[in-house]
């Protein structure tokens, strides 16, 4: 799975990533006992992240519409004490965060220490959508990568740890997908016009994405290309990951600050 994290500096192509890749797992079946396997440790590790309190997590996911930002967050963070968890949505800024700059919004909902934050959409929305629908000029975007750089660096340098996934589908299986909203009146509420509508600037995503994911991967901030056509190797592939960074993180419950062994409770 290593292959999915965009080595930094590179330039990325994403015909080099397939979306419907399942590694080497044939079915979710197959896959079931791993991915449970990877829920319950990422409980126990978040327990650990949680009562050291010195570093969090901020977990941040693209992909285009249903891509599946939403399910990723349903099924992956499943598992997690809600007391320990952020979740945010970036949308179209409101009048109050576009009377700020680009990171205001930001700054603000990323994780206190012990805790995991998880943005479904993010500041790269300020180098994807805003850069697709020319909502600022070139020129405006581009300073951009490097101030996202620097701004993760600040994070990282504090003790926040920062993970980015890619979901990465196919065009076909989208199209299936939002036919899928469409059809299923349970879904309904899931679909928007707006989805058609940015389907349609399909190619410009695209090459918006492999610039942000060519210049905005770092070592402690990589971006990670996701194969997302399947739910569940998406899920495997996404759990597998944090667990990986999380266990690398060498958490230590803390030491107590007095002798507990003295204590007596009457
Ligand atoms: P959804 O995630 O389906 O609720 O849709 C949110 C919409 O908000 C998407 O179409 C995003 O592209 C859009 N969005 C999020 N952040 C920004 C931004 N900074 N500028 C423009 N559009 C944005
Ligand atoms: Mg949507």
């Amino acid at each position: 799975m290593k292959g999915l994290r965009v080595k930094p500096g590179t330039k990325v192509s994403l015909d080099d990533y397939d979306p419907a890749d399942t590694g080497r797992y044939r079915s979710a079946e197959e896959a079931a006992d791993k991915l449970r396997e990877h829920l319950d440790e990422l409980d126990r590790l978040q327990n650990l992240l949680y009562a050291e309190g010195r570093r969090a997590l901020l977990i941040v996911l693209q992909g285009m519409d249903a891509s599946g930002k939403d399910g990723t967050i349903r099924h992956v963070m499943s598992g997690l004490n809600p007391q320990g968890v952020t979740v945010t949505p970036f949308k179209v800024p409101n009048d109050e965060e576009r009377a700020h700059d680009y990171l205001w919004r930001v700054h603000k909902v990323t994780p206190r220490y012990g805790q995991i934050a998880i943005f479904n959409r993010s500041h790269y929305e300020d180098v994807l959508a805003v850069r697709v629908h020319d909502l600022v000029p070139r020129k405006v975007w581009k300073n951009r990568y490097k101030q996202i750089n620097f701004f993760e660096r600040i994070l990282t340098e504090n003790e926040v740890v920062i993970l980015k996934f890619f979901l990465h589908i196919s065009r076909d299986e989208q199209k299936r997908r939002l036919e899928e909203r469409l059809r299923d009146p349970k879904r309904h509420w899931k679909f928007s016009q707006k989805d058609v509508e940015e389907r349609r600037h399909w190619a410009a995503y695209r090459k918006a994405y492999e610039d942000a994911l060519s210049e905005c991967s770092s070592k402690r901030a990589p971006w990670y290309v996701v194969p997302a056509d399947h739910k569940w190797y998406r899920n495997l592939v996404v759990a597998e990951t944090i667990v990986e960074v999380l266990r690398g993180l060498d958490l230590k419950y803390p030491e107590p600050a007095e002798d507990l062994s003295q204590i007596v409770i009457d």
